[in-house]
């Protein structure tokens, strides 16, 4: 059970992988899915519970058998009788007109609809807008998505482009993540977007775009190839196969993360360059967030402080202002502040909130300083590497900083992580 929302989820069963196959209708706003997933008892069961937002589940089986649900709320719970350790497939069929997840602290989230086309953005818990899913971070799948809508449309999902049919009026795309991905990470963006690949680099990159932002996006975006370069050589090996960046024809209050993507605005793209922070922050949780995951969402400092602190890292590499100018000039802004987050339990109504991204960046630039940049990003490449595509808590990160410091580090991340007072910058 997570801490913080124990509503999503159910950690009696692990998902493999997520096989969904999505048919939607753009003008009418119709999804019709059948979702085929794979799963492990974890324990004895006598019925386990998927997440799924508001629409007609018309058909539940399990390896190929009816079997009985009910569905009140978001919790579509299924009747089945499976031994501990038992693999199963449960495949659900349902239709509706999606909508997003309501939530009381950060609004609507999940399937959300564009000017002309969709957008998902679901974090923390808006995955079950558009599948059912054991909606928690920590149990990580890979998935095969299709998506058949109206032939103008271009459908960007997670993965890789393995399929696509045409026919009279509509195309099916068909997408495959193999690594493991966490829900709120998975995402299909659909829009009469013009797509472009970089494929030149060690890394391809990717972007879609409505026509009109062709030259703002060469421009404000120009500089990724150098920022992955960049990011490689502090935090290792990108952890997917390629990086997609959708900008959509519409303007976004802020970017959005997904596993191998990331979603903008328009209004990001502003021929000057001034969104590159968040181009690098969200460059960033491709290693911390989506490769390295967090374990449940009170660790999600591991998330938006290293995010944050790539921000710096990225000015500093670009020539810009160094990291330690602006940890200082950060510093003396927090300072004159009420100090009243604990990075390590910030709460949840506070997961997203801008004192933890920008204390949960100093925090990181703390441990640098202390580390040295040597062992400071050995120990960061270390940390991508051995979590690469699993989970982790605060704790785990504690001790294996630890292993890179001659010195003990306890007094340094109980001020930083387990207080709230703002500790002084050395
Ligand atoms: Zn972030």
């Amino acid at each position: 059970m997570d801490p913080y929302l124990p509503e999503h989820g159910d950690p009696n069963y692990h998902v493999e992988h997520y096989d969904l196959e999505l048919d939607y209708r753009v003008a009418a706003g119709r999804l019709s899915g059948r979702a085929k997933i794979t799963a492990v008892a974890k324990t004895a069961l006598t019925r386990f519970a998927l997440d799924l937002g508001t629409f007609k589940v018309n058909r539940v089986s399990i390896d190929g058998k009816p079997t009985r649900f009910t569905h009140r709320g978001h919790k579509l719970t299924v009747q089945a009788r499976l031994a501990a350790g038992r693999q199963f497939t449960v495949e659900v069929r349902y239709v509706g007109n999606p909508t997003p997840i309501n939530t009381k602290h950060w609004g609507e989230l999940g399937w959300d609809h564009l000017e002309d086309g969709v957008l998902v953005a679901s974090q923390p818990t808006g995955a079950p807008s558009w599948f059912p899913c054991n909606d928690h971070p920590s149990d990580k799948a890979t998935y095969r998505i299709s998506v058949t809508t109206a032939s103008p449309y271009r459908v960007i999902a997670n993965g890789d482009l393995i399929d696509g049919r045409v026919g009279a009026s509509t195309t099916t795309w068909v997408y495959l993540q193999l690594e493991p991905m966490a829900t709120y990470l998975a995402s299909i963006q659909i829009g009469r977007y013009e797509f472009i690949e970089r494929a030149d680099d060690r890394v391809p990159l990717r972007a879609a775009f409505p026509m009109r932002l062709l030259d703002g996006y060469a421009h404000d975006f120009g500089r990724q190839s150098e920022m992955m370069v960049a990011f490689e050589r502090m935090f290792g090996p990108y952890p997917f196969n390629a990086y997609t960046v959708v900008v959509t024809d519409d303007d976004l209050d802020i970017p959005i993360e997904a596993q191998g993507m990331s979603i903008f605005g328009a209004n990001h793209i502003d021929g000057r360059r001034g969104y590159e922070r968040l181009v690098a922050h969200e460059m960033a949780h491709q290693w911390f967030g989506n490769s390295v995951s967090i374990a449940d969402w009170r660790q999600i400092w591991l998330n938006e402080g290293f995010a944050a602190y790539s921000e710096w890292l990225w000015s500093q590499a670009s020539g810009g202002q160094s990291a330690d100018a602006l940890a200082k000039v950060t510093w003396a802004r927090l300072a004159k502040l009420p100090q009243d987050l604990v990075l390590a339990d910030p709460g949840v109504e506070r997961l997203f909130d801008d004192l933890l991204y920008k204390r949960g960046a100093l925090a990181v630039h703390a441990l640098r300083l202390r580390l040295g940049d040597a062992a400071f990003f050995a120990m960061l490449r270390d940390w991508t590497l051995q979590n690469r595509h699993g989970s982790v808590t605060i704790e785990d990160f504690t001790r294996h900083a630890q292993r890179h410091s001659p010195k003990p580090l306890g007094d340094l991340f109980t001020a930083w992580l387990y207080q709230a007072a703002l500790p002084e910058l050395r």
